[in-house]
């Protein structure tokens, strides 16, 4: 899978000659094994782009890649059901190709000056990393998740009666064995909580889940660094020791959704009453647009089944509605996105601001797929604070 640093390096590319060319495969439902039917519409599509690009004008620079691209589409053969990605630009000497999910909206051809990233930031949305650490008195076991894929990264026994002669742990070994176990297990989980707080940043996660029994949360809790509690999304109950790494991976799939579906709810009523009493949200495409204009948006909301037509100007990044040929800010010609959404999306990877994929529900359909909470107003500017 693709890398966020590797996603806004796409979004920063620019080719101002109109040659940046995007290249979506989406593997349709075979109607023979050879894939035939398939790969004569997807080399149709590139003979006609290809043919546009030998008429000279826009996209003539990519008359190479545009070929390079029909090569590789003539060996798919399927691609093994996978889809496909490929964003180029022979001009800058740039390629790059990628295997993806076969979950694409459609196989498409587009050359801009920007690179269309919409439909692979929104396969990318739930590659989280997430480290969860299994605990209890006795024992600790780190496992990593991401990609839908889990991994056992370490597993550690609480061996400080060994140990605890040497830093200072005599001193209990005098009569009150409950009270050394007891601080021997606080070690512990004091322990745990220094390795994940190293591992967390050393490998750069997104989150933090913990696997216990129940009555031992309220021990492991204290212990956590406060960075770790920011990025703890919550605990589950299971037995550290005996756990097999598929039911870990069950816990935190389910753990996970829930989570997200209570936090999108959350951040779509938090949008709606923020914009109802004219606060720090913004709903609808019009609304969106000129936010991200201003440089108001901190989280963008977007439905996965968002797509609107519109306009962009390359000039001066001025977005709109409708098909005006012209930009309405410097006046230069603006270009037709079929769907704007690509190029809302390119804007928010640039300023990095977080994309929250909203999957269909009617209440963000209501308010047309698209929102946003706000870092501040631009047209609040607080005037009062210079009367007084
Ligand atoms: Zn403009």
């Amino acid at each position: 899978m693709i890398a966020r640093d590797e996603i806004r390096e796409l979004a920063n590319f620019h080719s101002p000659e109109t040659c940046a060319l995007t290249f979506y495969y989406q593997p349709s439902t075979p109607q023979d094994r050879s894939h035939r039917g398939d790969s004569i519409l997807v080399k149709d599509m590139l003979r006609n782009a290809i043919r546009d690009a030998e008429k000279g004008g826009k996209g003539a620079c990519a008359k190479a890649d545009l070929e390079r691209v029909s090569a590789i589409v003539e060996a798919l053969r399927g691609n093994g059901g996978r889809g496909k990605a490929i964003f180029a630009c022979a001009g800058q000497n740039f390629w790059r190709e990628y295997d993806l999910p076969p979950q694409l909206p459609k196989t498409q051809v587009i050359l801009n000056q920007r690179f269309h990233l919409k439909p692979l930031a929104a396969l990318m949305r739930e590659n989280r990393k997430t480290l969860i650490v299994l605990a209890d008195r006795t024992k600790a076991r780190v496992f990593k998740f991401s990609n839908n894929e889990i991994n056992e990264l370490q597993d550690f026994f609480n061996d400080l009666s060994r140990h605890g002669k040497s830093d200072g742990f005599a001193g209990y070994d005098g009569g009150h064995a409950e009270r050394r176990v007891s601080n021997e297990a606080a070690q512990h989980f004091k322990t745990i909580a220094d390795y994940v707080m190293e591992r967390y940043e050393r490998d750069n996660f997104d989150q933090l889940l913990i696997g216990c029994h129940d009555e031992q949360w309220a021990e492991i809790e204290p212990h956590l660094h406060p960075y770790a509690k920011q990025k703890l999304i919550g605990h589950f109950r299971i037995d550290p020791k005996a756990a097999t790494p598929e039911q870990v991976k069950e816990m935190t799939v389910q753990f996970i959704a829930r989570h997200d579906g209570d936090e999108k709810q959350r951040l779509i009523s938090d949008v709606i009453g923020e914009a109802h009493r004219n606060g720090n949200g913004a709903i609808g495409l019009r609304r969106v647009l000129r936010s991200l204009e201003t440089g108001e948006v901190q989280t963008l909301l977007l439905g996965s089944n968002f797509h609107a037509a519109g306009v962009k100007c390359y000039n001066c990044g001025h977005m709109d509605l409708g098909e005006a040929a012209n930009c309405s800010v410097c006046g230069k010609p603006n270009t037709r996105l079929d769907d704007i959404g690509d190029g809302i999306v390119g804007h928010a990877l640039r300023n990095h601001i977080d994309i929250v994929w909203i999957d269909t529900t009617e209440e963000f359909d209501h308010i047309g797929r698209i929102a946003a909470l706000l870092r501040f107003r631009a047209d609040q500017n607080t005037p009062m604070k210079v009367a007084v």
